[in-house]
């Protein structure tokens, strides 16, 4: 590991203060992508142990909800700041269990830190309202308060960020949590648990349990303690666990699958939009919901457009996530490596044409992949690929790209690239995402609303929104 921290690597889930095994001792191997090298274990849990997580929780929110939010908001602060000062030990762990490159895992681990950071200020602002009365007699008052206690499931695209931007919130607002990481990645998870106990987070406001999903998200959607579930991951896993939820009407938030598209207008700036494109497309070698899937580019700029990516892409570097200068890291597993692999014998066999890459290396690395002349019948127009694979479209007209962008069950980012201000005000307004990037490969900020339309999601995460999916609103009506 040679972390300087030896104290960072937990190989043990965190209840109620306690790091703790599996009862039946069972436990999981967590291997590095890169080289398939066997980094550790964590505990096989299930619904038992999740079950007194949940107990463990409920306990602790009374107290943890009675503090002001500024007393809250230091220990978030704390935390924020221990993140910071151990930004080298997490990122190397992030590399070492998700395979992306270290420069990468440092910057997510600022950019997980600022949601801890950004929550520690906006538990002092969640301002509830009073509202002219109704009747003479009545002075009507609106407060907010937190949901409860919460349940998180995450993915293991981003180890870190998609904690904080669910613990950030929910402890801010005085919510306590229950958090099942991604089986591939709980080490960052379990790092994090360190050091909120370190920054003073009370036992059982955070619990982290590891194993079974299936157990463990039961248990979490059926236990009736649990007022929310904050969930981010495939549609086909969110859209289960919202029907699981449907009993107890539990709250939901949910940030699913995206299919984005990238679209080049013929008045773009060209090397702008082939910037934008490579980190859109290949940031996290493309395992990430936000990334460009589909690039519509107007046919006057097509071939041009093609070319300047092909420069670009041929400066990417794959390679083991620790090595110095390495832009791209592995694939999580082979299952994503064969998606990559099916998407493009796909639209190569309906007539695509491959400009770079299309191979695979060895083990889960993968050539950066550039697609010309892709048709709109390929599967990739439809799915996404999660990989580093660039489709390129062509289109004729901004009505046809329109169409083409929101004929999709998703609506979670999508990315355009045009001067023209009516026509930036006009495609903005059409397209049916959540998150439109003007200009930028690039709109995740814990600053702004991140969220989806459609099948891509319920609630937003990060920003001022954010605090909200953690309260609830409750109406005073006084008689006076
Ligand atoms: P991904 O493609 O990112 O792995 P998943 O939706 O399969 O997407 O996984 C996201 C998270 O959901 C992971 O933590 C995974 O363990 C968890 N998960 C998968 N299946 C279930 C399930 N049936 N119930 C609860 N959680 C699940």
């Amino acid at each position: 590991m040679q972390l300087k921290d030896t104290q960072l690597f937990r190989q043990q889930a965190f209840i109620d203060g306690s790091w703790v095994d599996a009862d039946n001792g069972q436990t999981i191997k967590v291997d590095n992508p890169a080289t398939g090298e066997i980094l550790g274990s964590v505990p096989k849990m299930g619904a038992a142990e999740t079950r007194r997580a949940i107990e463990a929780a409920d306990k602790a929110l009374p107290a943890w909800r009675a503090l002001t939010a500024k007393e809250r908001g230091n220990k978030l602060r704390r935390w924020f700041e221990l993140m910071i000062e151990n930004q080298d030990d997490l990122a190397r762990l992030m590399t070492l269990e998700q395979g992306k490159p270290l420069a990468e895992a440092k910057g997510e681990i600022v950019y997980a830190a600022s949601f801890i950071e950004w929550f520690a200020e906006e538990a002092k602002r969640v301002y509830g309202d009073v509202i002219p009365g109704h009747q003479p007699d009545k002075r009507l008052i609106v407060m907010k308060q937190p949901i409860g206690v919460t349940a998180a499931i995450t993915p293991w695209n981003f180890p870190a960020a998609m904690i904080t931007r669910k613990a950030g919130p929910a402890l801010a607002a005085g919510c306590t949590m229950v958090l099942k990481p991604a089986s591939q990645t709980p080490f960052s998870a379990f790092a994090l648990a360190e050091l909120a106990q370190r920054a003073g987070v009370p036992n059982g406001v955070f619990n982290v349990v590891s194993g079974s999903a299936g157990d463990i998200g039961s248990e979490l959607t059926g236990n009736p303690t649990v007022r929310k579930l904050t969930f981010t991951g495939s549609t086909e896993i969110g859209r289960q666990l919202m029907a699981e939820c449907a009993k107890d009407i539990k709250k939901v938030s949910l940030e699913l699958g995206g299919n984005a598209p990238f679209i080049v207008f013929d008045d773009a700036d060209l090397d702008k939009a082939v910037e934008g494109a490579i980190i859109s497309k290949y940031r996290n070698n493309g395992q990430t919901c936000v990334c460009a899937n589909r690039l519509y580019i107007q046919d006057s700029v097509y071939d041009a457009f093609a070319e300047k990516l092909k420069v670009a892409v041929a400066r990417l570097k794959v390679g083991n996530g620790l090595e110095e200068g390495t832009s791209a890291g592995p694939l999580i597993d082979e299952k994503a490596v064969a998606k990559v692999k099916e998407h493009i014998a796909d639209a190569v066999a309906k007539g695509a044409t491959l400009l770079s890459g299309g191979k695979s290396i060895e083990g889960n690395f993968f050539e950066p992949t550039i697609l010309t002349n892709v048709p709109n019948n390929a599967a990739v127009a439809k799915e996404e690929t999660f990989g580093p694979l660039a489709p390129l479209f062509r289109f004729k007209d901004e009505a046809e790209v329109i169409a083409m962008s929101n004929d999709t069950e998703f609506g979670l980012a999508s990315y355009f690239f045009a001067r023209d201000l009516s026509r930036v005000f006009r495609v903005a307004e059409a397209l049916e995402y959540g998150m439109v990037g003007v200009n930028t490969g690039l709109v995740s900020n814990e600053v702004a609303p991140f969220g989806g339309m459609k099948a891509s999601g319920l609630g937003r995460e990060g920003s001022k929104y954010g605090i909200e999916d953690y309260l609830e609103i409750k109406y005073l009506c006084l008689s006076v």
